[in-house]
């Protein structure tokens, strides 16, 4: 496999603010990469530096094997879709579409050519003679892409593309997005802070915090593996719980405190006997049991159902949350049992965060 997209020690100063701290990245060829994480970590700069419109300060960026730390946007051969889909209002989407290649000095009749056989793809062909206002949001999103496929781009780069679109078609999109991205045999980078946006369509997700790459690799090895706690509360939803914890005398149980109530639970490897850590346990591995049947003893905080799962969350500080599927019968200051599946653990470092095992 060949890599498409290359970073090494890159970093990005904004006057004395460091806002891409030491990135590397390698991306074959045919990979759909989703950059993910809060605002203002640094994915648009990185998308942007990718793209040619921020330059980076120190590092080196190559795409296709050619460095690019000097390339002007223009000659770097990538496709940015914008979510905010930047057409030109006053020119239809047919000629949105050629636009860009008559710039370049293709030929009318070919420039035409290759705006049906995209468009055939894009299922834009009845639409060709609207103006974007006369399009829906989806639509609009559907020829800011065609846009980009026209011009057979190394690499394509979208940003937040689907964030102004309803949930219904946020979903039906982003399957519309990874077809044509395997269709097309393309290269994606893919920004979002839609941590499920980047579980379901990427091959690759790279977490991001305050610059830093907090973690990278396949969507479920980040989700069954988180490398920090960071990243462990940042993928999955609901989010992944936590509790606080001390490591006992045998190295080989912690004990487990929620307030009014501990556990004593096996570890499946032993740690320093004393030690501080943090217990994370996914909502799916948390079962409600009969009240004193379960390792914790809580009263239930609320209760939320969502028609196929239900949320039951403790009034306990730190709160735990658990799904179970269907509609149990659970109600809001009802006592529950929680029972734990200890091979399920998450255990992470107290003070820096860490995955421990
Ligand atoms: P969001 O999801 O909110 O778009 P992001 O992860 O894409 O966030 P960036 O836009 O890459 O974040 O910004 C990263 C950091 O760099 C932020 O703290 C931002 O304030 C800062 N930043 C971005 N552009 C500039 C600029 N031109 N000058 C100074 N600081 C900037």
């Amino acid at each position: 496999m060949t890599l498409q997209i290359e970073l090494n020690g890159v970093n990005k100063f904004y006057g004395a603010f460091h806002a891409l701290k030491d990135i590397n990245l390698a991306i074959e060829e045919g990979t759909f990469v989703a950059l993910v994480g809060p605002s203002g970590c640094g994915k648009s700069t990185l998308l942007r530096s990718l793209a040619g419109l921020e330059k980076i300060s120190t590092g080196e960026m190559k795409i296709a094997g050619a460095l690019m730390n000097n390339v002007p946007p223009r000659k770097r051969d990538v496709a940015m879709v914008f979510q905010s889909y930047a057409l030109y209002p006053h020119m239809t989407v047919e000629e949105n579409l050629t636009y860009s290649l008559r710039i370049r000095g293709v030929k009318k009749a070919e420039a035409l050519k290759a705006a049906a056989d995209v468009a055939a793809t894009t299922g834009l062909t009845h639409l060709m003679k609207r103006y974007p206002r006369e399009l829906s949001g989806g639509q609009r999103q559907r020829v800011a892409m065609s846009r980009a496929i026209i011009r057979h781009p190394k690499a394509f780069l979208f940003d937040e593309p689907l964030s102004n679109l309803d949930a219904a078609l946020r979903v039906h999109m982003r399957k519309e997005i990874r077809a044509l991205h395997d269709r097309l045999h393309a290269t994606s980078v893919y920004v979002t802070h839609d941590q499920i946006e980047a579980m379901t369509m990427a091959d690759h997700v790279v977490v991001m915090r305050d610059g830093v790459i907090e973690q990278q690799g396949r969507p479920l090895d980040l989700y069954d593996r988180p490398a920090n706690r960071f990243v462990a509360g940042f993928i999955g939803s609901p989010a992944m719980n936590f509790i606080p914890a001390i490591v006992g005398e045998d190295g080989m149980h912690a004990v487990l405190d929620l307030g009014a109530t501990r556990a004593r639970l096996a570890l499946a490897a032993p740690l320093a006997a004393g030690v501080a850590v943090t217990v994370g346990i996914r909502p799916e591995h948390i079962r409600i049991v009969a009240s004193g049947e379960g390792a914790f003893d809580v009263p239930v905080g609320f209760v939320e159902s969502t028609g196929s799962a239900t949320y039951v969350t403790s009034a306990t500080r730190p709160e735990l949350t658990v799904v179970e599927t269907g509609r149990p019968d659970i109600a809001s200051g009802e006592r529950v049992g929680l029972a734990i599946e200890p091979t399920q653990l998450h255990l992470f470092d107290a003070d820096t965060g860490k995955r421990l095992e």
